[in-house]
Order: C-alpha cells, then sequence, then structure tokens
C-alpha cells in the first residue's frame, strides 16, 4: 500500500468513528422524544455524547460535525437542566439536531459507501384529520428512517411545501374539513412544482370512482378506502421513496472505430448514464466480468468478427442470458437486420445515430431488462434478493475481498419465534412483519452491503469490507432497535425479536463461511434466542 493510499484508509477510519458517534447522539434524541419522561437523565447522555463528538470532529478536522455538534451543545446549554423542554427550546434543539443529521447524510451520499443513514434526506408530510392516527404514523415513520411532520392546516402545509418539497403527501381526502378540501389542496400545491408530488390519499367515507379519478388525476399514487393500515401504509410510502432515484444505466459499448465509440461515450455519459467502451472485440468477456454491463450495444462489422458473432458468445453465458443487446451498423437491408436480431439482438440502430433515438432505446431496453432481472434475482415478498442471487453475490465479494486484501463478513438472521406470530396473527401479518424486517434492514444497512431473504423467515447480509467488531455492533443496534418497533395487527400491536449469527471470511469457500454463520446462529437460537453470535472458528 503507498503512502496516498494509507493515508486515505486513515481518514477513512477516523471519519466513521466521527460519524458513529454523530450517529449516537441522533439515537439518544430518538429515545428522548420516545420517552418524555425521562428527559433529565438523557439529557446528561445528550450532552457527554455531544460533547465527544465534537472533540472528535475537532481533532479529524472535519468541520462541518464539529461545529453542528457545537450548535447543539449550545441549543442544549440554553435550556434549563432539571425542566421538560418547552417548545421553543425543543424546536431549536430539532434544527441542531437536523443539520446534524443532514452532515451525516451529505458525507453518505458523496462516499456513496458508507454509514447506514440515520435519516433519509427528504421530509414526508402528513395531513390527516386525526391527529392521533397522524402521531402513531410518524412514530412508525421514524422508525424506518423517514423523517415525517403532520400538519394541522392546508395553509401550514403549503408553506412546508414550498420552503421544503416533501417525497410523499399522505392526505386525507376531507382534510380541512369540507368534501374533497383535501382534494383541492393537492390541486393547487401541484400546480406550484414542475414534477408532481406523489400522494398518498386516503378516506374513511368516499371511496367512489369520481373521488378516486379526480384524486388520482393530481398526483394520487394510492388510495386507502375505508381505513389505512399502517404497515401497508408504510410500505407504500417507501416505494414511492425508493423509486424516486433510478440508478443510472450501465451500458458496454463495442466498436471499433475509435471516433464511433468516443462518440458513443460522450453521448451516453453526457445522458447521466454509465458507460463503458472497447474497440477491440478481443476483449469482451473480460469488459463483462469486470463491468457487469445491464445494456451491450455492439457495431454490427468489426475486423475478426461480426457483432452478430460476439452476440452468440455472450447469449452462451447463463448470466447475460438476457441482456439488452442493440446493433449498430450503417446497414439498412431490413433482411439483414432480422437476421441480426434472430441471433440474439434486441434492436438494430442505423449509423448515424441520432442520440436522442439511442438514449430513448437505451431507457426503454433497461427499464424491461431490470423489471425482468426483478423477476429473476428478487423475492417477491420482501423484495430482497433471493437465495441464488444472494449466494451468487457472496461469492462475487470474495474475490472482490481476496483481490483488494479487505475484511467481510457474512451473517444470517432468523426471527424468534415467527411461527407463533403466524399462529396468533394469521399468515398476512406474518408476511408483513417480514417485510417491515427487510425494510428495516435496507435502511439501517449500507449501500455496499447486501440483503438477501435466505429462506423463509431467515435473512442473509454480506458486509463488504467491514471487521467482526464492526458487524456485530451494527447488527446488534438493529436487533435491538427492531425489538422496539411495534408491529400494527389490527387494534393490537406486538413486538418481535431476531437472532443472528456472523462468520467473518477467513480465506474460505462461501459455502464454508455459510455453515459457520449458520452455527453461529444456531448458537444464539440455543443462548435463549434475541442475540447476535459470531462464530468462534
Ligand atoms: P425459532 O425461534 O427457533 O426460529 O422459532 P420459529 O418459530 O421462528 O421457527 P420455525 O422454523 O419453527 O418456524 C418458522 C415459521 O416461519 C414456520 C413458517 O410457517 C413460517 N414462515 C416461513 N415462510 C413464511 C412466509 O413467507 N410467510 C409467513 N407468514 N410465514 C412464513
Ligand atoms: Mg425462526
Ligand atoms: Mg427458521
Amino acid at each position: 500500500m503507498n503512502d496516498e493510499n494509507q493515508k486515505d484508509k486513515l481518514r477513512q477510519h477516523f471519519a466513521r468513528r466521527v460519524t458513529t458517534q454523530a450517529r449516537v447522539v441522533l439515537d439518544i434524541w430518538q429515545r428522548l422524544g420516545e420517552q418524555p419522561a425521562a428527559a433529565a437523565s438523557f439529557r446528561d447522555d445528550l450532552v457527554n455524547a455531544t460533547q465527544k463528538l465534537v472533540r472528535y470532529a475537532q481533532r479529524f478536522e472535519m468541520d462541518r460535525h464539529a461545529s453542528a455538534g457545537q450548535a447543539l451543545l449550545d441549543a442544549l446549554n440554553d435550556c434549563p437542566p432539571g425542566e421538560p423542554l418547552s417548545a421553543r427550546h425543543r424546536e431549536t434543539l430539532q434544527q441542531a439536531i437536523d443539520n446534524l443529521g443532514h452532515s451525516i447524510l451529505r458525507r453518505t451520499d458523496q462516499a456513496c459507501d458508507d454509514a447506514p443513514s440515520t435519516f433519509r434526506r427528504t421530509p414526508v408530510y402528513i395531513a390527516l384529520s386525526n391527529a392521533e392516527i397522524a402521531a402513531r404514523l410518524i412514530k412508525q415513520l421514524e422508525f424506518f428512517g423517514f423523517r415525517a411532520s403532520a400538519f394541522g392546516s392546508a395553509e401550514a402545509l403549503t408553506d412546508a411545501c414550498s420552503l421544503h418539497k416533501p417525497e410523499t403527501i399522505l392526505m386525507d381526502v376531507n382534510f380541512g374539513g369540507d368534501t374533497h378540501e383535501g382534494i383541492a389542496t393537492v390541486e393547487r400545491l401541484q400546480t406550484r412544482h414542475d414534477t408532481p408530488i406523489p400522494v398518498v390519499f386516503m378516506s374513511d367515507e368516499d371511496g367512489t370512482i369520481e373521488t378516486r379519478l379526480r384524486a388520482s388525476r393530481c398526483g394520487g399514487e394510492e388510495f386507502f378506502y375505508p381505513a389505512v393500515d399502517p404497515g401497508q401504509l408504510i410500505e407504500k410510502i417507501e416505494t414511492y421513496t425508493h423509486g424516486n432515484n433510478v440508478e443510472p444505466y450501465r451500458v458496454l459499448v463495442l466498436d471499433d472505430s475509435r471516433a464511433q465509440a468516443k462518440f458513443m461515450e460522450t453521448v451516453l455519459k453526457k445522458a447521466g448514464l454509465i458507460a463503458h467502451v472497447i474497440t477491440d472485440p478481443m476483449q469482451i468477456i473480460k469488459a463483462l466480468d469486470a463491468f457487469a454491463p445491464e445494456i451491450i450495444i455492439l457495431d454490427m462489422y468489426m475486423p475478426g468478427c461480426t457483432g452478430m458473432e460476439i452476440a452468440r458468445v455472450i447469449r452462451q453465458q447463463d448470466r447475460y442470458h438476457s441482456v439488452p443487446i442493440i446493433y449498430l451498423s450503417a446497414e439498412d437491408d431490413v433482411g439483414k437486420q432480422l437476421h441480426a436480431m434472430s441471433l440474439g439482438g434486441d434492436d438494430f440502430l442505423t449509423k448515424p445515430i441520432d442520440p436522442k433515438h439511442l438514449i430513448g432505446t437505451i431507457h426503454n431496453r433497461g427499464r424491461r431488462a431490470r423489471s425482468l432481472l426483478a423477476l429473476m434475482i428478487r423475492d417477491s415478498l420482501t423484495g430482497l434478493y433471493n437465495h441464488t442471487h444472494t449466494l451468487y453475490l457472496l461469492d462475487q465479494e470474495i474475490v472482490k475481498a481476496r483481490q483488494r486484501n479487505h475484511e467481510l463478513c457474512f451473517a444470517m438472521l432468523d426471527i424468534d419465534y415467527f411461527k407463533k406470530v403466524n399462529d396468533t396473527f394469521g399468515h398476512p401479518i406474518g408476511d408483513r412483519v417480514l417485510r417491515s424486517l427487510s425494510m428495516f434492514l435496507k435502511q439501517r444497512l449500507r449501500k455496499s452491503d447486501h440483503v438477501g431473504r435466505y429462506g423463509g423467515e431467515e435473512f442473509a447480509i454480506i458486509l463488504p469490507d467491514t471487521r467482526e467488531s464492526d458487524a456485530r455492533a451494527v447488527l446488534n443496534e438493529i436487533r435491538e432497535r427492531f425489538q422496539e418497533l411495534q408491529q400494527p395487527a389490527g387494534d393490537r400491536e406486538f413486538s418481535v425479536t431476531f437472532s443472528g449469527g456472523i462468520a467473518s471470511w477467513k480465506g474460505e469457500s462461501s459455502q464454508s463461511l455459510c455453515e459457520r454463520a449458520d452455527r453461529a446462529l444456531y448458537q444464539a437460537k440455543a443462548q435463549g434466542r434475541n442475540c447476535v453470535l459470531a462464530s468462534d472458528n
């Protein structure tokens, strides 16, 4: 490892320490909100944790965190100790906390790898006539890392939207009191924004087609009638907020003409796509392995082989059996084009290429390919990777860890006494619990981690570049938080725990790694459940 690398690693290491400490502060604050009665003792915890954060941040020269921490300390010093917080103090504190939350998120966005985000960037706004339901929903949403706010009037909601555009609005059809007043508010709101805000409507009394149509026309993505189920609602909100940021497609281009290849690269990158361009057909296998494209663009005529021949070779590999292949050529003989397509191509574009046409084709093909792929590699109940794909990813991560000399952890989780949940509350509620744990895991883990549904109520997690002690800390924290989550079941609530086993990679095969994690999980069950153990061999 050269000097620069070493320094970089150190910097990353310290940065992690600071963000971890910032997260400790945020967590204390969140608990404070949940147990106001214990405010006095939490206040000390909060001050201590924040002081530590400021010290770390100053030492490691992370200015944004240092100043966010200092602002929070100042706000805390302003609050008279031993007394319940006044509304004004609470608001100042919340603001300081928000800033701190942003300072972590900003870093996560840039680095795109580290640190489970504590909060999503944009808020969810709630405009319900029933304040009690709104408050309950906010609590549930916060568990899943959404920042949610409730509003009591159309004006307050409108002001908030112009200040900060929300990710989703949950709107009572009759919010404000009069018939359809909620819908009317949304109609007005949407005219102020270039892209519509996704809205989830709900109504206790009106599920007619006329109302649904009007709601749908002003951005209503969902319509809950006659009752809203918090579990289902959170799942919906999760879909919209995730669906908003589509990852750019990965496009591999093979064209022997350097000028044409360069042109394609420029066009693709300008459209925000991730392009990898090669000019030598003999490099295709290497490029497939290294780049893992979602779409392939092939020139038809190249020295040594044709695009059709390359397409056949690509199709012979199971993994690329359904990746879209687009041919590029000056060929405008329809017969020849059809023949080329019959050999494994999906589209045919004629040179000179119109960039708009090219990008449009890529988006159409890409969208379809992704939804097909999702059917193949994802579990339909939870949306997590399925068993087969999880193992495939594990093999890939082992290769990477070996190449880069990185650490790697693999964990298996299993819900405790899940059969009892099904028996007591029914299978659909059991399914909902599985989905809530999936969402929870996705939200709390890093982007670079992989979460899969290993089997019935078993989950597998791959944590690249992670030490065993860190994996244990993260999973234990998730375990503790998850058991606090109240699972709604009609007018009852219950909570669920899970056990986990972790194995850190010791240069072995994926099979042996899985077995060790499984054994550790078994031990965790034997030790009384609701705990996470690491494999000791
Ligand atoms: P332990 O603490 O030992 O893990 O006990 P358990 O009850 O969780 O374990 P057990 O393996 O005895 O039961 C697992 C249950 O999970 C049985 C099965 O009906 C249920 N299950 C598996 N897949 C699904 C699913 O997709 N949906 C629902 N609702 N239940 C499922
Ligand atoms: Mg179980
Ligand atoms: Mg099980």
